[in-house]
């Protein structure tokens, strides 16, 4: 098959002369999946070699990932999983581990680019220990940055290990920064769906349960992630987010609420211009821009089909039904360990919604209480103190969630 070129008649995509390393963390979930799914259509015009692949409950799933793609190890964070994980691979010739010291020694193996899609603050240690390595770290993994953000990023820039955003918003910005324009960058502004209750009056929302928080109107996304778009956190991570990832100050940031979902995020600058990224809501565009990098190839997603496309909304976020954006501004404003509080309470509070131990609108109240009641402290300058923090801030919002 002739290999298609770009409008300039170039070679669309330039294979390596060796198979380029590859690994996903996460590989179970939703961006994993959507990350493997990218690397089987690349797979046709480029080579690939799987060096680990992770997950955590879902061995059966992990084990035939691991025997499709020729994955050189499987890893299973809960040590519990590591029998069954060996039984589905015995016979390949696949390497299985299990436990959170063996997720981080594979990260650490060597790899040119890694996918950190594991959720939440378990993601940090082996996303931190694959930049250590020095690969290329296409970021799925937002909490890395909202607990560690200046710390992350100084091991990366220490390792010279680039980092990719791949949520959708700052993959968007990511594309229409013009890096050499960065002086003249007035705001960013990230695009929100709303989430299903973007209309819903208080009295509604109190009474919502996991199911219904989960089912995000144009995303599909692991549940966490779901509900954290529904209670707008998934947001108010995001702006935390792109304050470390572009280097702007917390009032530059803007939100907009965008029901289409179909611009992705926009920069604004000093001329009045503002450029923006849009395409259907898949995350495949974005990992396929990550995995691309610095050039573009094709990604199967559909295309944006302008004449059915009638309209565009936007709309200011209602902070009262959402603070969770407030709650984000103050935390950057605060600084010190206000990240990780924020995020570690999130999770302590998200937990007890999904086991139906807290209504929807406590878990914004908890995590406001808690960011009220511990000390923001200085910046963290080792992951002890990330980890120190996260733990205070969840044990803090148990205690509160069970007053
Ligand atoms: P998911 O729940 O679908 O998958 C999570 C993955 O992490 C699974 O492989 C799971 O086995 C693993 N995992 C869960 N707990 C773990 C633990 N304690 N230790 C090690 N591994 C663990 O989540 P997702 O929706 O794919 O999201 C992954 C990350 O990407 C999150 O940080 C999320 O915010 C971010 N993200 C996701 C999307 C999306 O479309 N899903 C978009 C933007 C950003
Ligand atoms: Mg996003």
């Amino acid at each position: 098959m002739q290999a298609p070129t770009t409008i300039d008649g170039s070679d669309e995509f330039m294979p390596a002369s060796r198979p380029r390393r590859v690994s996903v963390l996460g590989a179970t979930g939703s961006i994993g999946r959507n990350t493997l799914d990218v690397i089987r259509h690349f797979s046709a015009r480029e080579d690939f070699r799987i060096v680990a692949l992770t997950g955590r409950a879902n061995v059966d799933l992990l084990a035939s990932q691991a025997v499709e793609f020729g994955a050189e190890i499987a890893v299973t964070a809960d040590e519990g999983k590591y029998g069954a994980l060996k039984a589905a691979l015995a016979g390949t010739g696949i390497e299985a581990a299990a436990g959170a010291q063996a997720l981080e020694e594979a990260a650490a193996r060597s790899a040119d680019w890694v996918m950190a899609g594991i959720v939440g603050i378990a993601g940090l240690a082996p996303t931190l220990a694959a930049a250590q390595a020095g690969a290329t770290i296409a970021l799925a993994n937002k909490e890395c940055l909202v607990s560690a953000g200046d710390l992350f990023l100084a091991e990366c820039a220490a390792s010279g290990s680039a980092v990719l955003p791949v949520d959708s918003e700052h993959n968007a910005i990511f594309q229409v920064l013009e890096t050499n324009q960065r002086q003249a960058v007035e705001r960013i502004i990230l695009t929100a769906s709303g989430g299903p209750f973007r209309d819903w009056a208080m009295e509604r929302m109190a009474q919502v349960t996991p199911q219904i928080a989960a089912a995000h109107p144009n995303w599909s996304m692991g549940m966490k992630i779901s509900i954290d778009s529904a209670t707008m956190f998934n947001k108010a991570l995001e702006m935390i987010e792109a304050r470390h990832l572009f280097a702007v100050e917390p009032r530059q940031i803007e939100v907009v609420v965008h029901p289409q979902s179909v611009i992705h995020s926009m920069v604004g600058y000093a001329d009045g211009s503002v450029l923006a990224q849009m395409g259907s809501p898949d995350m495949r565009t974005a990992i396929g821009f990550a995995l691309a990098w610095p050039r573009r190839a094709h990604v199967p997603v559909e295309r944006l089909d302008f004449a059915k496309l009638s309209r565009l909304d936007f709309e200011t976020p209602d902070e009262q039904r959402f603070p969770a954006l407030r709650l984000a501004r103050e935390a950057m404003d605060a600084g010190g360990v206000s990240g990780a509080i924020l995020n570690g309470a999130k999770e302590a509070a998200l937990e007890a919604f999904i086991a139906g131990k807290i209504g929807f609108l406590d878990i914004a109240r908890a995590v406001e209480e808690t960011l009220e009641r511990l000390d923001a402290g200085e910046e963290p300058d080792t992951l002890e103190a990330v980890y120190e923090a996260d733990r205070q801030a969840r044990a803090t919002a148990l205690e509160l969630m069970a007053a």
